[in-house]
């Protein structure tokens, strides 16, 4: 079974190792690799473009839930840095025929068909554009049609949410004047809008600026209740428009022990998988693995492992079409509709 991931932090990670990213990406490091990719049918996805506050090495080891403070906000320039960098990280890993940078649902297609990973930047938090958009023209041009405004920040375009336990997403303001023109830009452009990681003000914003509601990368907040997860009418709000909801395999977000201990299972993943198409409809929810980004339940080491959860997937009575969906038609359907080919 073929997988199309709605996020993965491979791009930063690989810059943040400070290898060479090509010799990295060939050996198996880190949960997106070569070979990985190839034994867990890892076939695409869309991979973040990110600010990270410090260039260093991923340490998932120990990590679990906690209340933080809302980080602190980047300027632009800074920001601006590593996007780049992990850009021509991107173009590398294309170039030497490990990746395939994609525009089109078409081109992801052919991609899949030939086994090349095929790869949508996205942009997860957008500290590096400037008030006149003139850098998201610039990323747009370089392939960019993801973009979520921001991360878990405060930023001249609205406020992301602090991680935190034991209360919804409705931590802070939603959208700007400029959070908005930076919407409407990305509509026009035909950029998906990515709500992970806003405010529940800023995602009630964006509906009602009439884009289809995406969280790439968000569970149910029923079954785990923190800022970063999606109520029922947020669910409800997803499946209406259109929209997708990605299941993100961070331990923290899958189940309340998850967010205490850092550890969970497969089996919290299928109990997230049932409350999110029971919220948005099964054909508007696929997955959002965060794999390079986060810790992953037991079972899954790296997306070699992913045959594991599809396998689950069938044991707990999903059929082949829905696994299908749920593995990547979902998201291809979405893009398709989203980007018109
Ligand atoms: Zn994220």
């Amino acid at each position: 079974m073929q997988i199309f991931d709605g996020h993965n932090d491979a791009l930063s990670r690989l810059w943040c190792s400070g290898e060479d990213p090509v010799a990295r990406f060939t050996r198996e490091a880190g949960h997106i690799n070569r070979d990985a990719a190839k034994r867990g049918g890892f076939a695409g996805g869309l991979f973040a473009l990110y600010s990270p506050q410090r260039r260093t090495a991923f340490d998932f080891r120990g990590f679990r839930g906690g209340n933080m403070p809302l980080s602190t906000p980047m300027e632009q320039g800074p920001a601006l840095q590593p996007v780049i960098a992990e850009l021509g990280i991107a173009r590398r890993l294309a170039d030497a025929g490990l990746i395939r940078l994609c525009t089109t649902v078409a081109e992801i297609e052919a991609a899949m068909a030939e086994g090349v990973i095929a790869a949508v930047l996205h942009l997860e938090g957008a500290e590096c554009i400037d008030p006149e958009l003139t850098v998201l023209d610039a990323l747009y041009h370089a392939g960019l049609r993801s973009l979520g405004p921001v991360w878990s920040r405060p930023t001249i375009w609205g406020d992301g949410v602090p991680f935190g336990h034991g209360r919804d997403g409705d931590t802070g303001p939603g959208l700007t004047e400029l959070g908005r023109k930076l919407i409407a830009r990305c509509k026009e452009l035909g950029i998906v809008v990515d709500t992970s990681h806003l405010t529940m003000k800023g995602f009630w914003d964006i509906a009602e600026m009439g884009l289809p509601m995406v969280a790439t990368h968000s569970n149910a907040w029923d079954l785990c209740q923190c800022t970063r997860n999606l109520t029922p009418a947020q669910l409800k709000a997803v499946g209406e428009t259109g929209g997708m909801a990605g299941l993100n395999f961070a331990t923290v977000f899958l189940s309340e022990t998850g967010w205490s201990t850092g550890r969970a299972t497969i089996d919290d993943c299928l109990r997230q998988l049932d409350a999110m198409i029971e919220g948005a409809g099964e054909d508007h929810v696929g997955l959002g693995s965060d794999m390079d980004g986060a810790p992953l339940p037991e079972g899954i080491s790296d997306c070699g492992d992913l045959p594991a959860l599809v396998q689950a997937m069938r044991d707990h009575g999903f059929g082949d079409a829905l696994v299908e969906k749920l593995c990547h038609g979902n998201w291809l359907a979405f893009l398709r509709r989203q980007w018109g080919s």
